[in-house]
Order: C-alpha cells, then sequence, then structure tokens
C-alpha cells in the first residue's frame, strides 16, 4: 500500500505537485529538490559501562541558495538517511516560506534520547568535533538547533565544544541556536515552535470565508481542539491554544489518551503525567487506552503534534476534526490528503505550522552576530519617548493619568516582548502570502501554495545568484 511511503517520499511528491504550477526548467527543478551534501559518520564512544559503542550519526545540508543551512539534530534509535534528508529539504522550503535566509539542514545521531548525561554529553561533544573537522558546522556555515530528543543542554555542549576547537572565531555562540538563555540563548525559543503553532491556527481560524465553507465561526474562542503528542511543541501549543481561548478537549501519548465534552486544565495533565509516567488516571476525563482513536474523537481543531504518518488513508475518513493543523513534520500521508478534502478538511501544512522554531532561531542568530541583546539599544529610549507623548497628551486634555497606568503605559519592550511580536508577525505575514496564492492561482490546496512559494522564492535565488564557476 503506498500510505507506507517514507517521509522522503512524501516531501518529493509535495514539492512535484507545487513544481507543476511553474515554468521553470527541469535542472533548476532538481536542483532546488536535490540535497547538496550528506555527511554519514561513524565515531566510537566510552559508554557508562566503559564498553566502547560505535555512533552512526547524520548531517544533511539540502541546499546552498542561502548559508548558513539551518535544522535540528534529532537523537533517536529509530532514525535513517532518507529521514534526515528529508527534513533537511522540509527546512528549505519552510525557511524560504517564512523569510528566514537560511538553507535547509538537519542532523541526526543515532541513540536513544534518554540515554545517561554522560554518555549523551559525549556523543554530542564528539558529533561537534567531527562536524567542526569537515566544516559542517560554523556561524556561516551550517547552524544546528534542538529537535526531537535534544534540547538546550545539547545546544550548550555544541557550543562549547565549537568555541574550543575554533578559537578565534568571534561569532562562536551563533554556531548554534536554542542554547539555553544563561549561555547566550534567546528568551522564548524554547516554547517558539509552539507558540508559532498558535499564531498559526489564530490566522487561520480567521478567514471568514474559509470558516463559513467549514461551518465554523470566525476565531479561535471556544474551538475544541485535540493534540496528539506532548512533546515540547505538543504541549507548548497545547498551553497556548487554551491560553488563546480554545478548548482543549483532547491530548493523546503513545500510551493512550484522555478526552472529555468539557474541557481539560492542560497544566494539570502535564503536570499528572510528569508525575505518574501516563495519562491513564487523569480525574474527570474519559481515558482512551490508544493514542490513533484518540484522534478521531469529535473536535474541530486537529493538531498532530508527534510521529510522522500517523493520518493515512486507512483512518483519514474517521478524522472528525474539521481542521488538521500539522505541528509535527509529515504527520498526514498524502494518500490521506483526497479524503480530507474530499471532507472539506482545511490542512494547514507542516512547512508553514512548525516554523516558529527556526524564526525564533534566526533572532538568536541575529543576536549572536550582533554581540547584544534586542532590548539593550531601544528600552530606555522607548520609555523616554513614550513618557513624552504622554506628557503631552495630559497637557492638551488637562487632566493627568494614574501612576500605576502612566508606568504599565511607559514600560519599555524587553527581549521577550521583541521575539513574540516579530514571531506572531512572520507568521501572520506568511499565511495571508499562502492563502493569497492558494485563492489567487486556484491552487489545490495551502500546501501546494507553500511549496509553490518556496521553490518561487529559491529559485529567484538561483536564477540571480548563476551556476558557480
Ligand atoms: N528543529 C526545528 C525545526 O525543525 C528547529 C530548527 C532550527 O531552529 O534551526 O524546525
Amino acid at each position: 500500500m503506498s500510505d507506507a511511503m517514507s517521509l522522503l517520499d512524501t516531501v518529493y511528491r509535495q514539492f512535484d505537485q507545487a513544481a507543476r504550477f511553474t515554468d521553470y526548467e527541469p535542472g533548476l527543478l532538481q536542483q532546488m529538490r536535490d540535497c547538496n551534501a550528506v555527511y554519514h559518520l561513524r565515531f566510537p564512544v566510552e559508554m557508562d559501562n566503559g564498553n566502547v559503542e560505535v555512533i552512526e550519526a547524520y548531517r544533511a545540508e539540502h541546499s546552498y541558495h542561502r548559508l548558513p543551512t539551518k535544522g535540528g539534530i534529532r537523537i533517536s534509535p529509530h532514525v535513517s538517511a532518507d529521514e534526515v534528508v528529508a527534513l533537511a529539504t522540509l527546512m528549505s522550503f519552510k525557511c524560504a516560506l517564512v523569510e528566514v535566509p537560511f538553507g535547509g539542514a538537519k542532523g541526526a545521531i543515532v541513540l536513544d534520547p534518554r540515554s545517561p548525561e554522560d554518555v549523551r554529553r559525549r556523543v554530542i561533544r564528539r558529533y561537534t568535533a567531527e562536524l567542526s573537522r569537515k566544516n559542517f558546522i560554523g556561524p556561516s556555515v551550517d547552524v544546528p538547533a534542538p529537535d526531537y530528543g535534544s534540547g538546550e543542554q545539547e545546544m550548550a555542549w555544541i557550543a562549547d565544544t565549537y568555541r574550543h576547537l575554533n578559537p578565534d572565531e568571534l561569532d562562536h555562540w551563533a554556531c548554534v541556536t536554542g542554547k539555553p538563555v544563561t549561555l547566550h540563548g534567546i528568551p522564548g525559543r524554547s516554547e517558539a515552535t509552539g507558540l508559532g503553532v498558535c499564531d498559526g491556527i489564530m490566522e487561520a481560524l480567521d478567514h471568514l470565508d474559509d470558516m463559513q465553507d467549514l461551518g465554523l465561526t470566525r476565531g479561535l474562542a471556544g474551538k475544541r481542539v485535540i493534540v496528539q503528542g506532548l512533546g515540547n511543541v505538543g504541549s507548548n501549543a497545547a498551553s497556548h491554544l487554551q491560553e488563546c481561548g480554545a478548548r482543549v478537549v483532547g491530548v493523546a501519548e503513545y500510551e493512550g489518551g484522555l478526552y472529555t465534552e468539557g474541557e481539560l486544565d492542560v497544566e494539570a495533565v502535564l503536570d499528572h503525567r510528569a508525575e505518574t509516567g501516563s495519562l491513564h488516571g487523569f480525574p474527570g476525563a474519559t481515558w482512551i487506552p490508544s493514542s490513533a482513536e484518540t484522534i478521531e474523537q469529535d473536535c474541530d481543531i486537529l493538531v498532530p503534534a508527534a510521529i510522522e504518518g500517523v493520518i493515512t488513508s486507512e483512518n483519514a475518513a474517521r478524522i472528525q476534526a474539521k481542521v488538521i493543523a500539522e505541528a509535527s513534520n509529515g504527520p498526514v500521508y498524502p494518500d490521506a490528503e483526497p479524503i480530507l478534502a474530499e471532507r472539506g478538511t482545511l490542512l494547514i501544512p507542516d512547512i508553514y505550522l512548525n516554523a516558529g522554531g527556526v524564526t525564533v532561531s534566526y533572532f538568536e542568530w541575529l543576536k549572536n552576530l550582533s554581540h547584544v541583546s534586542f532590548d539593550r539599544m531601544y528600552k530606555r529610549y522607548e520609555e523616554i519617548s513614550t513618557r513624552r507623548l504622554l506628557m503631552a497628551t495630559e497637557q492638551l486634555a488637562g487632566s493627568r493619568f494614574r501612576p500605576d497606568d502612566l508606568a504599565d503605559l511607559t514600560r519599555g519592550p524587553s527581549e521577550i516582548d521583541f521575539v513574540r511580536t516579530a514571531l506572531a508577525e512572520t507568521m501572520s505575514e506568511a499565511y495571508r502570502g499562502m492563502h493569497e496564492t492558494w485563492r489567487e492561482r486556484n491552487l489545490p490546496d495551502l500546501r501546494t501554495a507553500a511549496f509553490l512559494i518556496a521553490i518561487e522564492r529559491i529559485a529567484a535565488n538561483y536564477l540571480a545568484l548563476g551556476i558557480f564557476p
């Protein structure tokens, strides 16, 4: 059954579907589709029991039309070269779509992410050293970031290893993003992908015509949401969606799921799972012992934020959600799409919806290159100019603001304010462009529009650059 196609086949199919709407010459299309370089490495690492094991790892750099290349490092026992290439390819189109000036890349280390800290540290340091030796990492070359199985701690080890190997590199902190804030990271990076998912869904729900077609009211308020996968992306998306007025009625993890006619308290669910290791036993909701069944429950919006290929031609007809918001990469198989389209489901594509992470990574990289935080040069100036404006207003009005209000109104922006507003603006702009392209050019769906925009931007780059030499 073609449902079993790999993520790489899926991505190529998505690319080809959009490429049909262009008239670029085949060679240029092939250059944009193929992965430029894949480094497949093996290195020995001493395990906790003293044995030496050979670790397998990858770094795929998909496209050099913009440099550096950018993308996370996945740590998982089940990761293949093809999957890394597929994810690197998605990164190129994702970055082009949200106008983040990077080529796409992705790394992977074949390792259980729950391995002891000592082992993970040794593996990450050695992996970084190997990448550095081959020039597969650096602020202007290729900049890794967190992905499934890796986080701030791993990024800190990468930064530290890189700076010791490259002591003359002034911008060494810009060699990796997603670092802890105390180590030249940026506030808001760890929740950025989940927040971007929430921003993107709100943007989609703001289009009255689309909502009318779906039989939904406009806006997120009161919409019933099911989130599958409570890792970094899913848990942050669920919390933010709830904060923004959605009703989270279901959550699913690999052990099973919860569903309620009422509303789940997301923070309480996350605490329960952190304490007990399972969603099972959470009070006030129905326990469903299967993740697959949980996502088939009645809701308005389904947010798959776990693994790829959870919606296939086998279960697509049973998905009741009117909006499917792809927070993870490739959760909907191509063969499921016609079935969903037939039912009128609105699918918000992954290359758009999970672009919040790399967008905020871009801000972190800029901050590291400029060696100054975003608020430092503006905060006090903003406060002073707002105060002047308010004083002029007081004079004209002949009355005064309450001191508390004045303090609130004049408070200058902090770094997190810059990050959040710039992220929201990026997600809105990208959605508007994607939506306009979809409607005006009569394309089959948002995904085709997203790929088409990205392809046209990357093609324009290649055509302007010419072929070297
Ligand atoms: N791993 C994330 C992604 O796939 C983030 C990449 C980055 O920040 O460079 O989008």
